[in-house]
């Protein structure tokens, strides 16, 4: 019999579970887009959008998911013929590096394979042994949502500062943003992209663009800058409709609002410490089941994991058969394994992400782990013992 009916988990990582209250702020008529509340709206919540990057550099907003801003951020501020030193750490990089590519941009790739964060060393030979000062950019993940690496902007800032090298820094936080410390201005980050339906509890389709006064100098330089994309018209907009270039995305904006307004009620640091606890829940439940078993986590080093995803795998096709039973009988959807084997190879059945992003508590941590531990006992997947006490223990100690 399936036990799955009652109010579904969604735990994959985006989007993420949408808060009734912003759900309920999106249902409503359409207002009017030519004055009143909904430009006072937007006018409030550029500054808060700031607030929570750490910023008080620039936001654009676009109608788009994050491989929009992706674009954005590359056509804004390079040329074709740059270079760019692209920093993998499992998928999104890669991603990213292949639009760069397609945009006429040369990318060098150091790929630091799938499970462990960007060794700083390497990016600094890498930067000076560029004696031209060729490299515009460097892209890199905060997290990465395939591997779920999670690498150290502050670190990687630094140790480009460290080198004298010139190149923007442009950091992707779209599965980190408000999940895990991100603090733009004060790590010295040039550009930072995010999307509303991970961190931010909103439906995918808006991205943002966040930069300072070095990205509105590259643009100037830049050739690849088009009329859609371009900030300009969208961070200084002489009418409304330039924030957007077009109609405003006016419920999406309508729940973005309430989004924000939950994130403050809450306040950042207590998000962060929130993201945190619960991933280490959620570690210690892996680890127990690992204890004498196949199933591990991605990545070993707590200190590179991501407080947002968490990344495991477990002898195949077992992770493909858990997602079944958890999906079917259990109500709660766990992520596919991503990239870390092509769905034709029968290893691909051995992976599989949880989601711990944005609206997530502990009843609801520590019920997707319950629900796994029914799962491997139901399926007869080998696994150690007391991962759910594990969890509590840590979640009592919060
Ligand atoms: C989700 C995600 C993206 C892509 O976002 P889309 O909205 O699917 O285009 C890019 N980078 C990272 C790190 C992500 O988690």
């Amino acid at each position: 019999m399936s036990l799955g009916f009652g109010r579904h988990y969604l735990a994959i990582p985006g989007p993420s579970v949408m808060p009734d209250r912003v759900l309920q702020a999106m249902h409503q008529a359409a207002p009017n887009i030519y004055e009143g509340a909904l430009h006072e709206m937007v006018d409030g919540i550029i500054p808060d959008l700031k607030k929570v990057a750490k910023t008080s550099g620039e936001v654009a907003i676009y109608i788009a998911n994050g491989h929009g801003t992706w674009e954005a951020a590359l056509t804004n501020t390079l040329s074709r013929g740059d270079r760019v030193l692209a920093l993998a750490t499992g998928r999104f990089v890669v991603f990213w590096a292949i639009m760069a590519e397609r945009l006429g941009i040369e990318v060098d790739l150091i790929d630091f394979g799938k499970s462990s964060s960007i060794d700083l060393n390497q990016v600094e030979d890498k930067l000076n042994a560029d004696h031209e000062k060729s490299y515009q950019a460097v892209l890199v993940v905060q997290t990465d949502t395939a591997s779920s690496v999670r690498n150290d902007i502050e670190a990687l800032s630094e140790c480009i500062r460290s080198t004298g090298h010139p190149a923007l820094l442009m950091v992707d936080c779209m599965a980190s943003l408000a999940c895990d410390r991100f603090e733009m201005d004060s790590w010295g980050v040039d550009l930072m992209v995010a999307g509303s339906q991970k961190g931010l509890m909103t439906p995918p389709g808006l991205g943002f663009m966040y930069f300072n006064h070095r990205v509105i100098e590259a643009r100037k330089r830049a050739d690849l800058v088009t009329p859609y994309w371009d900030f300009l018209p969208r961070i200084n907009p002489e009418v409304f409709y330039e924030y957007f270039y077009g109609t405003a995305p006016t419920h999406h904006l309508f729940g973005l609002r309430e989004a924000l307004n939950m994130i403050f009620e809450e306040g950042l640091d207590q998000i962060w410490a929130r993201h945190a606890k619960l991933s280490q829940a959620i570690w210690s439940a892996f680890e127990s089941w690992g204890e004498g078993s196949s199933i591990r986590l991605n990545i070993k080093e707590p200190q590179q994991r991501s407080h947002s995803v968490t990344s495991a795998s477990m002898d195949p096709p077992h992770a493909t058969e858990l997602r079944r039973w958890t999906e079917h009988k259990a109500g709660v959807t766990l992520g596919i394994g991503l990239g870390m084997a092509d769905p034709s190879d029968p290893a691909y059945h051995g992976f599989f992400r949880v989601a711990h992003m944005g609206h997530v508590n502990a009843h609801m941590t520590l019920g997707m782990l319950s629900v796994i531990d029914a799962g491997l006992k139901a399926l007869n997947i080998p696994h150690g013992d007391g991962a759910l006490e594990a969890a509590s223990r840590i979640v009592s100690s919060a």
